[in-house]
């Protein structure tokens, strides 16, 4: 399995040299199989770029999953060029958020007077499908897992797995608080219990929280926590806050990986970086 992050801001694209390293757009994620079948999770605005590199290779047919409907994981579906092409075809699997099924929430990133081109307009075809059960096979040798969030508005992480190894991907996740339909701590340790990565929000500091309490996410701290129970081989950090320039997230970094020793772990934590490859 190859993981690409194209985006790994939160809640507000940003731009400046501040966020060089780190990267400005929000999430877009692909997730390649072994046989080079594609899965895109979020339409966050990191997926313009995706989107320019499967129009060169002439790459038509792929997976798109969503977390949820919050802006920041929709607003570049407008501008994701795959769509203007009427050789796409794109499988979209969710489960209703908010209420609202996938199809509306993509359609209404389109919608007037919000954008010029309509979502009955564009080319390629869509087919969607339910994945609100324990999972399937996507793809070939390529298994999905979808959980509950504990997020406003309700939304999906996932574990992806293929030939032993296994991704967890939990971002807009508070394990501080339990929103409705949300888990408990314990039970999101045991859905990543073992994987070789995971990938949770850590949008704020410890310091932060307690004004930001049941906005939907978690502590650096809380996920190196989350991590150390679940005995994962590697934690990333994601969602970085809007407001978090590059030496932020560097010392949150240091000081992840300097508590993960201290709690006796060889843990690995690392933030996620805008165009970073990772190969599991
Ligand atoms: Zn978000
Ligand atoms: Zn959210």
């Amino acid at each position: 399995m190859k993981l690409k992050f194209w985006g790994a801001r939160g809640s507000i694209p940003v731009s400046g040299a501040k966020y060089n390293k780190y990267g400005g757009s929000t999430t877009c994620v692909e997730v390649r199989s072994r046989k080079n079948e594609l899965v895109i999770i979020d339409a966050g605005t990191g997926i313009r770029l995706l989107g320019k590199e499967l129009v060169k290779n002439s790459y038509n047919s792929f997976t798109m999953l969503f977390t949820h409907s919050h802006w920041d994981h929709v607003l570049g579906f407008p501008f994701f060029a795959p769509i203007y092409n009427k050789k796409t075809r794109i499988n979209t699997m969710g489960c209703s958020f908010s209420s609202d099924p996938v199809r509306e929430i993509i359609a209404k990133t389109m919608q007037p007077p919000g954008f010029p081109v309509k979502f009955e307009e564009i080319s390629a075809k869509f087919q969607f499908s339910s994945l609100c059960s324990t999972g399937c096979e996507i793809v070939g040798g390529l298994h999905v897992v979808p959980v509950e969030l504990s997020h406003p508005n309700r939304g999906l992480g996932y574990k992806f797995s293929e030939s032993g190894k296994h991704f967890v991907f939990l971002t807009d996740n508070e394990l501080g608080f339990t929103h409705p339909g949300g888990l408990s701590f314990a039970d999101y340790a045991a859905f990543s219990s073992g994987a070789d990565l995971l990938v949770h929000d850590a949008d704020y500091t410890p310091g932060e929280y307690p004004r930001r309490m049941t906005w939907g996410h978690s502590t650096w701290e809380q996920a190196l926590n989350l991590a150390l129970e679940a005995g994962v081989g590697a934690l990333g950090l994601f969602h970085h806050d809007q407001d978090r320039f590059d030496a932020d997230v560097d010392r949150i970094v240091a000081e992840c990986s300097l508590r993960a020793r201290k709690a006796g772990s060889r843990l690995k934590c690392f933030a996620l970086r805008e165009g970073q490859e990772i190969k599991l």
